[in-house]
Parts: C-alpha cells; sequence; structure tokens
C-alpha cells in the first residue's frame, strides 16, 4: 500500500507545451537514424568570443571567485551594464539602484511576475510570445490575457482592445522587441505609447531585450528606457545569451525601475544566491572590448543566412519575408496546411524540423518560425529537402491527418 504522490495542482493549470511534443517527435527521428536539420531552437551554433573565455578561465582560478557572488551581483558588472547603457542607447542608470545582475533574463523575467503579481491580478502578454511570460503568470496564480500581435498592425499590442476591467486588475505588462517569434521590430514612438498607457494605469511594463543587437539593413533597436519618464514604470531585461553567443552562461541584467527591482530582490535573495563571479566578470569583458565589433560580425552570418532562407523558401512556395531583427523568419503556411500539420509533414517527410507558431500561443496559428541558427551546408540541404516537397501544390489532400 502506497499513498499515491501529488504534484501541485498549480502545475495542472500550465498548458502543455507544444515544443516538448515537437521535441519528442525529433528525437524518435533521430532515433529511427533520421539526418534531422533543425530550424527549430534559437540557441546560436558559434562559439562565444574569446576574451570572454578567456576571462572567465583566468577568474575561475581565483579562490576568491570561489565563495558566494553578492545577492544584487558584482558592482563591477553592473557598472559596465550601465556604462554600456549610457554608450548604446544614452540612457544613465544608477548602477546601485537601477541594475541588478540576473541568472539569464529566463530567471529574472520569472522571479519578477512572483515578486508583482499575486493570485486576481492580470499579467498583460503578447500572443504568439516566449512562452514564459505567461506560464510564470499561471504559476503565480496570476492571470494571464494575451494582446494578439497581428500581422497588419505590424506585430504591435492594440493597447485599446484591453478591456477596462482587465487594464484595472493589471500588474504587468511584457514587450519583446525585436520580436520572438514573429521577427518584428519596434520605435521609439511605439514605447512612447507604451510608457504612457502603463504610467496612467499603474503597470510595470517588462521590455525583453533577447535580440537587441540583432538587427540589420541599418536599423538600431532602442531600449524603451529611452523614453523619457520610462523609469518610473519600466523594467528591462537585456541577456548576453543570444548577441554574444552565451546561451549556455546564463547572465543577463534586470534595469530600469528601482521598486520593481527592489522586488525582485526580495524574490532573489530567498531563493537563488546569484550567478558566479567569475561569469559576472567575464561577461563584463563582453560588454566592454568592442562589442560592436562583435555584433557586426555576427550579424554578417545572420543576415547572409536570412537572405538565402527567405529566397531559398520564396523558391519552394513560401512567403518568407526578411525580418529587420532577430533570427527568426516568421512564416506563414501554404494553403491547405495547418501550422501543426506543415510542421509534422516537414519532420516525417524532409526530417527538417521547424516550429509551429501555435507553440507560441492561439495567434500564432497559420504560422511556422525558423530559426537560423544553423551553418549554411545544413541550411542548404535544409532548403532542398523542404523544396522537394513541393508545398505550393501539395497542400490539401495530402497534409492534414
Ligand atoms: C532566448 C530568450 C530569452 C532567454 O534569455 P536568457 O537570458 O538566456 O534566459 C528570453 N526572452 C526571449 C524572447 C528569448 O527568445
Amino acid at each position: 500500500m502506497r499513498k499515491p504522490v501529488r504534484p501541485a495542482r498549480r502545475l495542472a493549470a500550465v498548458p502543455r507545451y507544444l515544443f516538448a511534443e515537437l521535441s519528442r517527435k525529433e528525437a524518435e527521428a533521430r532515433a529511427r537514424g533520421v539526418d534531422v536539420i533543425s530550424f527549430g531552437i534559437g540557441d546560436p551554433d558559434l562559439p562565444s568570443p574569446e576574451p570572454v573565455v578567456a576571462t572567465l578561465v583566468e577568474e575561475a582560478r581565483r579562490p576568491e571567485n570561489h565563495r558566494y557572488p553578492d545577492y544584487d551581483g558584482l558592482a563591477s558588472f553592473r557598472a559596465a551594464m550601465a556604462g554600456y547603457y549610457a554608450r548604446r542607447f544614452g540612457v544613465e542608470l544608477d548602477p546601485v539602484r537601477e541594475v541588478m545582475t540576473v541568472i539569464g533574463s529566463k530567471e529574472g523575467i520569472s522571479h519578477l511576475v512572483w515578486a508583482m503579481a499575486e493570485p486576481g491580478d492580470v499579467v498583460l502578454v503578447p500572443d504568439p510570445a516566449y512562452p514564459v511570460y505567461a506560464t510564470q503568470a499561471i504559476l503565480a496564480g496570476a492571470r494571464p490575457v494575451t494582446m494578439p500581435l497581428v500581422a497588419e498592425r505590424g506585430f504591435l499590442p492594440d493597447l485599446d482592445r484591453i478591456s477596462p476591467e482587465d487594464i484595472e486588475r493589471a500588474k504587468l505588462m511584457f514587450v519583446n522587441y525585436p520580436n520572438n517569434p514573429t521577427g518584428a521590430t519596434a520605435e521609439r514612438a511605439d514605447y512612447e505609447r507604451i510608457v504612457e498607457f502603463c504610467r496612467r494605469h499603474g503597470i510595470v511594463v517588462v521590455s525583453d531585450l533577447a535580440y537587441v543587437e540583432m538587427t540589420f539593413d541599418g536599423y538600431v533597436a532602442p531600449s524603451i528606457l529611452e523614453v523619457e519618464g520610462a523609469r518610473d514604470v519600466a523594467v528591462e531585461f537585456y541577456s548576453l545569451s543570444k548577441p554574444f553567443n552565451m546561451t549556455g552562461w546564463r547572465i543577463a541584467a534586470a534595469v530600469g525601475n528601482a521598486e520593481a527591482l527592489g522586488a525582485l530582490g526580495i524574490v532573489k535573495t530567498n531563493t537563488d544566491s546569484g550567478q558566479w563571479n567569475a561569469i559576472q566578470r567575464a561577461a563584463q569583458t563582453a560588454l566592454t572590448r568592442a562589442p560592436e565589433e562583435f555584433f557586426a560580425r555576427m550579424n554578417a552570418v545572420y543576415r547572409r543566412r536570412r537572405d538565402r532562407m527567405v529566397e531559398g523558401l520564396r523558391a519552394a512556395g513560401l512567403a518568407a519575408e526578411p525580418p529587420r531583427g532577430s533570427f527568426y523568419l516568421w512564416v506563414p503556411v501554404p494553403q491547405g496546411y495547418t501550422d501543426v500539420s506543415l510542421a509534422a509533414r516537414l519532420l516525417e517527410e524532409a526530417g527538417v524540423v521547424v516550429a509551429p507558431g501555435s507553440a507560441y500561443g492561439a495567434a500564432g496559428a497559420g504560422y511556422v518560425r525558423f530559426a537560423l541558427t544553423l551553418d549554411d551546408s545544413r541550411l542548404e540541404e535544409g532548403l532542398r529537402r523542404i523544396r522537394s516537397l513541393d508545398l505550393a501544390h501539395s497542400g490539401s489532400g495530402s497534409a492534414v491527418r
């Protein structure tokens, strides 16, 4: 006789991750011996900058780095981040009150939701979006309310469509530009509108800058903190993961509104003990040792891949458009397919993995996402296989099963 163990009830409310299903199918295909080409996961394929690796190695040998880090983060890393914001965005931050080290932005975002939202509160989340925003709201007992992002509005939220009741209960609003998964970008005027709305309604706006350095064709992405009065309501996450090819290192900063950061600090001091000092020192090197040159080299790589993919997908009958930011292509599915059926057919008949748009929310249905994080030869092989399916002429009938 054994009394069954039961996970917390709130886990039952966490939606099934379509991605998990996709990973399972991908693993099955690999196990069958299929040579899988994955455009699925947005994880940079190239190495971290050499000076950053060298700093880590050096710092790892210093015994003072073998102890617990400071709770709010290493003062020198926070100062380097403040210095970077001043140079890059013209935004002056107080490194003590307005900058905090987080263990990757995913950690910071998650704990900020716990710090700010409680049962009965609303968290405004874009749809489609990085799933963590809504999932953490659910775990914290709050209610995610979606702001649909549609192509006709440039994938920007329509603030007029949020109901007065939801506005009244809203504690947080998430925005993310350049956007995952759509590749859409925002101008400073868009942030001005969002900041004005959030100031008026006492909502903390969380700007996720994961792709801010990945831009093309002369476009430079702004920070929401460039907007006057933004620091009264805005918290921004600057992650080193994607721009510096450092996803494995788990290092980012939360910057902006000091009250919200203070609340985040209370959750964090009771949850984690901060990121390793050696990693923070290495991240300082990334921020101070000619980062612009590194971004320029990386963006040249992504731009070449982007243009080649757009060309190749169009030749395969897909309506791909080149984004000005991020390393994703957000491609509407051809007639006769759903995003799920297209992703399934690409995997089953071509060994090609893409992310179905509905994995990012209901408004993502009808799109698939291609990540440009694979080398030229794999990319070309993927395109060759996609072309061989003749998608433009084979939709109805074969696809929906
Ligand atoms: C990859 C990604 C993150 C995660 O960043 P970390 O700093 O590695 O946790 C956050 N937001 C978006 C939109 C992402 O695509």
